[in-house]
């Protein structure tokens, strides 16, 4: 019987992520050849290089892929996150709150909210539902290196250098039956209106598939300027557009600890996100194009860190917020930036 494949265009985190996934769950991790699957990567068209902080849903995504997660640490250079903590966002006093992943719900019904009003409030409202909190604000992980047990289990995500990350899983994947081709897509052939039937490559390559699947970020090269499925645009109620970003090395930046959460705080025109990893820190202050320069944002990104970032560089990286009108048409699926991007105060993109 003729094995079905799947072509995934794009190798950033959502197209490696995607051949990863698809390996592990069809392929019982590259240990049959149930479906082939190959990717197309650009050698010319970088990666977006944000996306550093993550949901517990990775978690599963490593359970599926089969990674080990001491393996994918080390790799990606990773640490715990156990929670947002968001700084003046109610005001600008240095108060915060923690939204943690762990919160003690009883079941049917979770009163939590109500009582807590009904008290007289001396005990901030995450401290009532949560051990988190607390456990982020002493530095401290969700697991114990070994066998050691702590008891109650803390749900927990990473942060990780984004280009590792994506690096990591084209190395495990490629070593486990994944066809990785390096070269820039140039046309699309198209059977009837919504069927591609093969795309071609600068290096003469004509790559046939059952399934393509669109990873090549905000270009939406197959599902939007192929199929034309339009963008739902979200700028008017999501203000921001625009994020200018940078590495905190720990030999200078070193808060004292690495924290196990990530830290969003407000600043005048958005929010700056601050992402520990093993050796560095990353920061990135979302703004709104319509209310502060890229000049002005770099000053007050720069100011939040303090003196001593003058020799870094800082990089600017635009968006646009909405989604694909349809994720799907024919036999092509938009996975990552190309299906849409909702504000990343959550981190909720991969
Ligand atoms: C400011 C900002 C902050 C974010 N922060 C987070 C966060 O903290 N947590 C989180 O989960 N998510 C975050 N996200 C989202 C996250 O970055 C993305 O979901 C993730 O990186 C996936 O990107 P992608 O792979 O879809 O696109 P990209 O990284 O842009 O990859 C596109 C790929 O397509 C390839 N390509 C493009 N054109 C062609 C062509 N013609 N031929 C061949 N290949 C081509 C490129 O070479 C590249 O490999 C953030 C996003 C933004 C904008």
């Amino acid at each position: 019987m003729r094995k079905r494949k799947v072509l995934i265009v794009g190798g950033g985190s959502a197209g490696w992520m995607t051949a990863a996934y698809l390996n592990g769950a069809l392929n019982k991790q590259g240990t049959e050849q149930n479906v082939l699957i190959e990717l197309l990567e650009s050698p010319d068209i970088p990666r977006i290089l944000v996306g550093e902080a993550t949901i517990p849903s990775m978690r599963h995504l490593l359970t599926v892929v089969g990674i080990d997660e001491l393996e994918f640490m080390k790799a990606t250079d990773a640490t715990f996150k156990q929670s947002i903590k968001y700084c003046n966002c109610v005001q600008n006093d240095n108060s915060f709150y923690h939204h943690p992943f762990t919160s003690m719900r009883v079941q049917p019904i979770d009163r939590a909210g109500s009582d807590w009003l009904k008290s007289d409030r001396s005990i901030p409202f995450m401290e009532t539902c949560s051990a988190q909190p607390i456990i982020c604000e002493m530095g401290l992980a969700p697991l114990m290196l070994g066998k050691w047990d702590m008891g109650s289990h803390l749900n927990y995500a990473y942060h990780m250098n984004a280009q590792k990350f994506a690096d990591y899983l084209r190395d495990f994947s490629t070593a486990r039956g994944v066809v990785h081709r390096l070269a820039n897509l140039t046309d699309i052939e198209m059977q009837g209106s919504d069927r591609i039937v093969a795309v071609t490559t600068d290096q003469q390559q004509r790559l046939t598939a059952d399934l393509f699947v669109d990873c090549t970020g905000f270009k939406a090269k197959l599902i939007e300027e192929q199929l034309g499925v339009g963008f739902e645009d979200c700028s008017q109620w999501l203000l921001c557009d625009r994020a200018i970003t940078m590495h905190l090395p720990y030999d200078k930046f070193y808060p004292g600890m690495v924290r196990p959460y990530t830290t969003a705080t407000a600043l005048s025109a958005g929010w700056i996100w601050d992402i520990p990893m093993q050796n560095q820190r990353s920061v990135g202050y979302v703004h709104s194009s319509q209310f502060i320069s890229v000049e002005q944002a770099e000053q007050e990104m720069r100011a939040y860190q303090g003196p001593g970032t003058e020799h870094l560089k800082a990089r600017v990286v635009d968006f646009k917020v909405g989604r694909r009108q349809g994720n799907w048409r024919g036999n092509c699926v938009a996975i990552g930036l190309s299906g849409g991007f909702i504000e990343p105060l959550e981190s909720t993109g991969l």
